[in-house]
């Protein structure tokens, strides 16, 4: 049965799959880890741009590790999960100053370099090295559970056991890399999360999902958790002419190394007609007699397990220090990397 599907999916692959992206069949090992970075939690469509551009900001893997956090960081600006970036940074440096520039060929030192897990370890490993290690990310399991019909919910502890064991089966590892990549591409074109186009497909007759009309039913997962919800209220404050007080966000929190304007994070949102009467407003601005020009709409924002919502509250005056915060120019504020509510914000606001 594994030999089935693996036969059939790289018939698929050499007689019918025509996908195509800017580093397929790549074999520099930098291109290939910065395509997985990139591609993790993001769309193939809006990732290929990032990638263009990092390739063409970064050649090198000692261009990027040599380039500043701040650069970096904008140049992620708007791929969000920035935890990647930070990673990205880190695998970069050790790469450059620890392993003189060249990227280990060896699967655990590539697994054990920072935000490199398994997917993308086996990813690097058959692509650059061709080293026989299956890939298995939410696509893999998807069409591992409608093929075999596997109950085991993906992402509980003995849903990743059985999956990998089983993509370890499925892998043609004499061609570790064209199985691998026939796969992925299997999962994005036919074997897809929603309306997989099962009329057409290879596997058919074989599949259980298919066979038994349960496609709907696989993969199972894990009861999501519930998202937690934050307000933010980012006071817009100048700093004498056309300057203005941010911050870098250095807490172990979301959005580390990215900026903000002057924040107050409350437990509820507040009427726009109470901000002022608040004790955050009182204490910091009303006793020195700031009064509020505007105040934004609600802007949101949602990440894996929490719920943003962003509201800009511009003030009449400008303050002389704001201890923590530096000024910067308005002109300049677009060359900081800010989490997307904030960056929109600064794009569609006529106060800016
Ligand atoms: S028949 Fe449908 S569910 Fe089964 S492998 Fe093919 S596309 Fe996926």
């Amino acid at each position: 049965m594994p030999k089935d599907f693996t036969n059939k999916l790289l018939e698929w692959n050499r007689n019918q799959n025509n996908r195509s992206m800017p580093w397929k069949g790549e074999s520099d090992p930098y291109r290939i880890w910065l395509s997985e970075i990139i591609l993790q939690q993001t769309r193939v469509e809006q990732g290929t741009a990032y990638y263009k551009k990092f390739i063409s900001f970064f050649p090198t893997i000692v261009d990027l590790a040599n380039a500043s956090e701040k650069d970096i960081f904008k140049n992620w600006e708007g791929l969000g999960y920035y935890t990647r970036c930070r990673n990205l940074i880190a695998t970069a440096r050790i790469i450059a100053f620890e392993y003189g520039g060249l990227f280990p060929s060896a699967y655990p030192e590539i697994l054990a370099l920072p935000g490199i897990g398994q997917y993308t370890a086996a990813a690097i490993s058959s692509f650059a090295f061709g080293l026989p290690y299956a890939v298995i990310d939410g696509n893999v399991e998807r069409i591992i559970a409608r093929y075999f019909g596997i109950s085991t919910p993906v992402g509980s502890a003995a849903g990743k056991k059985e999956y990998i064991r089983i993509a370890a089966d499925l892998l043609d590892i004499k061609n570790p890399a064209v199985y691998n990549q026939a796969i992925m591409d299997f999962g994005a074109t036919i074997c897809k999360p929603q309306n997989p186009l099962c009329v057409h497909c290879i596997q058919a007759r074989d599949c259980y999902a298919f066979q038994k009309g349960m496609i709907n039913k696989f993969p199972l997962k894990k009861p999501s958790l519930k998202r937690k919800k934050r307000w933010l209220y980012y006071f817009i404050v100048n700093a004498g002419k056309d300057k203005i007080w941010i911050r870098e966000r250095t807490e172990k929190d979301i959005w580390q190394n990215l900026y903000e304007f002057i924040l107050w994070e409350t437990g509820k949102i507040i009427p726009q007609d109470k901000v002022h009467k608040t004790s955050f407003f009182r204490d910091n601005f009303g006793k020195r007699g700031f009064c509020i020009r505007h105040i934004s709409e609600a802007f949101s924002q949602t990440l894996t397990h929490q719920s943003i919502t962003g509201l800009f509250v511009h003030l009449n005056k400008p303050l002389d220090k704001v201890p923590g915060y530096q000024s910067v120019s308005k002109e300049s504020l677009m060359e900081y990397p800010f989490p997307k509510i904030i960056s929109d914000y600064i794009k569609n606001s006529p106060f800016l």
